[in-house]
């Protein structure tokens, strides 16, 4: 594993997308000491990366979870650029754009196209095949899944998901990247939803129903699962931070991927979304922020 990880360390990271999770990925790479170059293609995106970038920084800086004296100490890693062509030398490339399964073969594809043959594509998509995003490339060895959580710096799991063609060595390579980032991965099969999504979406999508049905409000369910079930965060707060449009999406692709109606999305759920009602990011979900 050390000269796994030394290995990894030679490696420059790429990340495309610098939305919630990837300017979250930046962070935590850029933190662990690693040279990170981000793609992103929307100048407005990437400036508001940049400033949340460096108000998060300081603020671990502040509560001395970050070794540093200035955010400028660990921003002087990250590269920002606006075309995968100047990513083509990175060892590893995380690619984190929108949950659309077009978009990512188009993404991954042309990574394929441009970077070495030694070049591990990780794609951080939260339900979409890898299997079948990694047939989009020659290379269907070297793609895998790695699933990060939101916050990124703040929240240690990653699945690593092993596609049908992904071989060990991407695998443990992607694993000791992972751990140098100080993250604690762990190995799961490409199957829908992976283990996290597959277990939380029907918890949060039954929560609406029960919310649908009237049998209590938003704020009473959620108080009964925190202190009933010792959760940090009740379901219905929960699906207001991961956004109502992306448990919408999840839902979804397990209800056409499994075909088991227990997934079928909560109709209230897809009202929501409809209104535009996509939770935290829209300051009005179920709660209003
Ligand atoms: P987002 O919409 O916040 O960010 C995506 C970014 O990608 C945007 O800034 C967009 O401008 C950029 N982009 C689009 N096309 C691009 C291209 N061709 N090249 C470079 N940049 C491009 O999305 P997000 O919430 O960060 O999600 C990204 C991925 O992570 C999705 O697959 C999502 O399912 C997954 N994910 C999300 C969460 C979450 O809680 N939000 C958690 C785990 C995984």
């Amino acid at each position: 594993m050390t000269d796994l990880l030394n290995d990894t360390l030679d490696l420059s990271v790429s990340i495309v997308g610098a939305g919630t999770m990837g300017r979250g990925i930046a962070e935590a790479a850029a933190v662990a000491g690693l040279s990170v170059s981000v793609v992103e293609i929307s100048p407005t995106a990437r400036t508001s990366a940049q400033e949340s970038l460096r108000k998060s920084i300081a603020k671990a800086i502040q509560r001395k979870k970050i070794q540093a004296e200035t955010p400028d100490e660990i921003l002087v890693r990250i590269q920002w650029v606006d075309s995968l062509g100047a990513v083509a030398g990175s060892g590893f490339v995380i690619e984190a754009v929108p949950e659309q399964e077009d978009l990512k073969r188009e993404v991954l594809c042309e990574l394929d196209r441009l970077c070495p043959s030694t070049t591990i594509l990780a794609t951080n998509t939260s339900s979409i095949s890898i299997t079948r995003l990694a047939a989009a490339t020659r290379r269907p060895d070297m793609v895998v899944g790695m699933h990060f959580f939101n916050p990124v710096p703040v929240m240690a799991p990653v699945e690593v998901v092993r596609g049908l063609q992904t071989s060990d060595a991407t695998v443990d390579k992607t694993i000791a990247f992972a751990k140098l980032m100080g993250k604690q991965p762990l190995i799961v099969r490409d199957q829908p939803g992976f283990v996290v999504n597959r277990v939380l979406l029907p918890l949060i999508n039954e929560a609406i129903f029960v919310l649908q049905e009237g049998t209590a409000d938003a704020a009473t369910i959620d108080e009964l699962i925190k202190l009933g079930c010792n959760h940090p965060m009740g379901p219905l707060q929960l699906a207001d931070f991961v956004g109502l449009d992306v448990c919408l999406s999840i839902l979804r692709v397990l209800h056409a991927e499994l075909g088991d109606p227990k997934f079928r999305p909560c109709p209230l759920l897809v009202q929501l979304v409809d209104a535009g009602r996509l939770g935290r990011k829209t300051r009005w979900g179920f709660y209003k922020y």
